[in-house]
Order: structure tokens, then sequence, then C-alpha cells
């Protein structure tokens, strides 16, 4: 990163004067952070103890027959706490607000699944928890909201705007401007003001150190790709860190909805509809029309469902060091499919993009050659949506059932 907190001709911190003082003091907990080897000991004995770290790397045997060419590995942060790699994310912050003596933490949220992940750090460390979660999101969600309120957070609903994610994310700026000295906002992914992209992305590094090692333990040498979806880019640099040295292919795949020429897709580094431009905070790519108005995006992924991508990929798509590709909705229901029929693994929406791609591309490879999926969450809680793809008739009836049961 450059002074600045640019990578290449992306990032940069674009916020309102009144948040330097904050942001100057989390900048300052963060480096101090990255320079005492203690503080990176304590997360990881925190990550094994309360999180399952570390996570194993499947061999997943069946699949690797089944295509006949590369061998599949499968990184398996599903085995998180809550489910997905966003456990990463937000215990490395709540480790920082403690030292910083704050005790009130905020989060945006659009599916939900970063709202339970800061929720349940709050609980863990004694933090008053707020969330903000767009109002049309907040019904779609309601699993997820109510376990947030379960455990003590207050989530709130926005009513601006098209009611989802982009929209959170605002009003979660406004309440920071506001309670500037007591409060920290957790950011999600690996976007955002600096220093979020870089901090975000360090936390996540876990996942790359860890799947480095297990590789060489089990396959003996490097993989030669190393799969992963993309959101905002959190797992992805996450995965990506432990081989953005080596010469193993970095593959980031992006939500591809109905089809990159439909117009419904969230595909910002693949695809010809996003453009550079400054929002929320950073500089990168975004989905929007010529005025800078923000595009509604679409997937069956909500954890992909996101008009920007972090600087830190779009500067590593610049270079050519990662390549981009996409998948579409269609795709994901048969890739994971063929993953819970044939490994008994079920990944979540916004994973299978990930197998989507290796699935095309592991007969193309060697049987030597190894390849990495980064499988970033469980797709237990894409039950209704998954269920519905499959067009399951007992799964309507129970829904049904249950409806009835509660109008009595
Ligand atoms: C949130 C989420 C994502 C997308 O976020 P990134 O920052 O791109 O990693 C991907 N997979 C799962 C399971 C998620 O919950």
């Amino acid at each position: 990163m450059s002074k600045k907190g640019f990578f290449g001709n992306w990032g940069g911190a674009y916020i309102p004067e009144v948040l330097n003082q904050t942001f100057r003091q989390l900048e300052a907990e963060y480096g101090r952070a990255r320079q005492d080897p203690s503080f990176w000991q304590e997360y990881t004995a925190l990550m094994s103890n309360y999180s399952c770290r570390p996570t194993p790397l499947t061999y997943a045997a069946n699949l690797s027959r089944h295509f006949g060419g590369a061998q599949i590995y499968i990184k398996r942060e599903d085995l998180n706490h809550t489910g997905a790699h966003k456990a990463n994310n937000v215990m490395g912050q709540g480790l920082l607000v403690k030292r910083m003596g704050k005790k009130r933490v905020i989060a945006e949220t659009g599916a939900g699944q970063h709202g339970m992940a800061t929720a349940t750090m709050a609980a863990k460390f004694g933090f008053a928890c707020t969330i903000y979660m767009g109002e049309v999101d907040v019904r779609r969600q309601r699993p997820n909201v109510f376990w947030m309120e379960k455990m003590g957070a207050t989530v709130v609903p926005v009513k601006d705007g098209s009611r989802t994610l982009k929209d959170a994310i605002n009003e979660a700026f406004r309440d920071w401007v506001t309670n500037l000295d007591d409060t920290h906002y957790v950011f999600g992914t690996a976007c955002g003001p600096a220093p979020f992209p870089e901090m975000v992305s360090w936390f996540q590094s876990i996942i790359g150190q860890e799947a480095a090692r297990q590789i060489l333990e089990q396959h003996g040498r490097l993989p030669a790709r190393v799969y992963a979806c993309v959101g905002g880019g959190s797992n992805a640099m996450g995965v990506f860190q432990g081989f953005l040295g080596d010469d193993v292919e970095l593959v980031g795949v992006e939500a591809g909805g109905h089809g990159l020429d439909s117009g419904r897709h969230a595909s910002r580094l693949c695809g010809r509809d996003a453009s550079p431009g400054v929002a929320q905070g950073y500089k990168s790519m975004f989905l929007q029309n010529e005025d800078g108005q923000m595009l509604e995006t679409h997937s069956v992924a909500a954890g992909l469902d996101y008009v920007g991508v972090s600087p830190i990929l779009s500067d590593l798509a610049d270079k050519k060091r990662v390549r981009f590709e996409s998948a579409t909705d269609q795709e994901v229901i048969a890739a994971l499919d063929l993953t819970m029929r044939l490994e008994g693994i079920i990944p979540a929406l916004e994973s299978s993009h990930a197998f989507v791609q290796a699935f095309k591309e592991a007969p193309e490879l060697p049987q030597e050659a190894a390849i990495i999926i980064n499988m970033s969450g469980r797709g237990d809680k894409d039950i209704f949506t998954i269920a519905h793809a499959f067009d399951d008739p007992s799964w309507k009836e129970f829904i049904i059932a249950r409806a009835e049961e509660y109008r009595k």
C-alpha cells in the first residue's frame, strides 16, 4: 500500500472531515497490531478456540475422479463459527476495538451474514451492537434478523433509496459520524476507505497462510490454480495472499447472474458494464450509470450482489495477476448439486461460483496438478433459495404447513 492508501490507481480514503481523527486512530492501532507479533498470536489463538481454525483443506477425491484432470482440494471456510470466512474479519476487528477502548460496534449487512458475525463478536466481547440493514433485506432475511436480535444486537431497518445494502452502508456511516468517540464501524469486506481494504485482507490472510502450508503437506507442491468467489473481495484476498508471490494462477469468480449481456449481474471486473468511480469512501470499479448513480445488481447469491469491488482486486486485475471470470445463477445451482451428491458438502451459493469455474477448468489440467477452491461458506443459510431453485414440492408443502400452523 502506498502512503495514501492507494493500490495502483485504486483505493484511497474519501471520507468527510469529521471522520479524519477516527481514521487516524484506527490506522495507528492497526499499524501497531501489524508490528506486534503477539497480536497475531492472540488472533490465531482466539480463532482456534472460538472458530475451529485452522480449517481443513479437504481433498475432493470423488470430484477429482469425476472430472479426470487436476486434483481438487477445498479450503473449508464453511467450518468457521457462523459458517463462513466472515468470522475471521469480525473477530480481528473485535480485538482492535478492545485495544482502542471502544465499547460499541456498528455494521451494515445485506443478506445478514456480516450482521450475524458482528453480533456474535459483540456478544463475546461485551460490546453494544447496532446493525443497519435495508428494509427490503430485513423482510427477506428474517432468520438472520431473529438471531442477531437474540444475541443482543439492535437491527435498524433502513428505509432510504432501494432499501438494500448500499443504503445500509450510507446509514452506518451517518451513525459513525455522530458517535465517533465510543463507536467502531466493523466494515464487512475488503472495500471502503483505507485502511479497511488492507486491514480486512490482512485478517483474511489467515486462509491463504493455512492453505499454502496444507497443500504442501498434502500434495507435496503448490497448486496450479486457486479459485475464489468475489463479492467485495475479502475471501478472495484472504486465500490469494497465500500464493501471490508464487507461480500460481489466481482466479476470481464474480456473479454472472442471468448472463453478462443481460444487465442482471454483479460482474465488475469481467464484463463491460462497470466503470471507474468513487463511492462509499474508495475508488474502484463500480456498476454505475453515466451520472455515477449506482445500478441495480443481481445474483442468486446475496453476498455477491454488490456494486463495488475491492480496490486491491481492481489493481491486481490491472496487473493481470488475478484473472476474473463469472458464473451464472444456473451454473451455480448445477455445481452445487454435483458437489452435494459427490462429496456430501453443501457450499454457499456465493462459494459455488468458485466451484463452477474450477469445474470448467479441472479437466484441462494434468492429474499431477492440484487446484484449490476456497469454499467461503456453507449453504445451509441458503435453504430457502436452493429449495426454490430445485423446485422441491415437499419443501413447498412444509413451508405452507408451517405458515398455516401460525395462522391458527
Ligand atoms: C459475504 C460472503 C461472500 C462475499 O464476500 P467477499 O468479501 O467477497 O468474500 C462470499 N461467500 C460467503 C459465504 C459470504 O457470506
